[in-house]
């Protein structure tokens, strides 16, 4: 297989469009608005103004790499926002899943990765954690039957 033909920039005219696999690089996706792209993917980038250039191919494989770190990114935002309301409102993780009307087991699952964290459920738990002992409180409120 030969070296695809070098193109030269259309965004600065000076430089080279080369495939570039660098650390550091994040993406917005869906509601995040900075999700980490793989060292080691490649990205066919100027040399010279660093605009990057997403053909077909590589839009693709973006896609993957950043559903994949999504996930990992949701997974981690879950368990730092159910450690800090655990150890702060003073409740079992059963009682919040039934705060929540998930069924029993449920958040268990979703830490072992047995299930993916919905976007849904990490905003609501996010949500909490900023003010635990009172969220929870107020949630408990909510789920009380309607005033006439
Ligand atoms: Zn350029």
């Amino acid at each position: 297989m030969t070296e695809p033909k070098a193109r030269r920039c259309r965004e600065c005219g000076e430089g080279t469009i080369r495939p570039l696999a660098k650390a550091g690089r994040r993406m917005a996706f869906r509601n995040m608005a900075a999700v980490s792209v793989p060292a080691t993917l490649a990205i066919p980038t100027c040399d010279h103004c660093g605009n990057e250039w997403i053909d077909p191919r590589t839009a693709t494989l973006l896609d993957e790499a950043l559903e994949s770190a999504y996930a990992d990114e949701l997974h981690k935002r879950l368990e730092a926002a159910l450690e800090a309301i655990l150890s702060t409102a003073g409740i079992s993780q059963r009682r919040l899943e039934h705060l929540l009307g998930l069924s029993t087991g449920y958040l268990s699952r979703v830490r072992g990765r047995r299930g993916d964290a919905s976007p849904q459920l990490v905003s609501v738990l996010a949500l909490i954690a900023q003010d635990p002992k009172r969220r929870v409180k107020e949630l408990d409120h909510v789920w009380q039957p309607a005033q006439a």
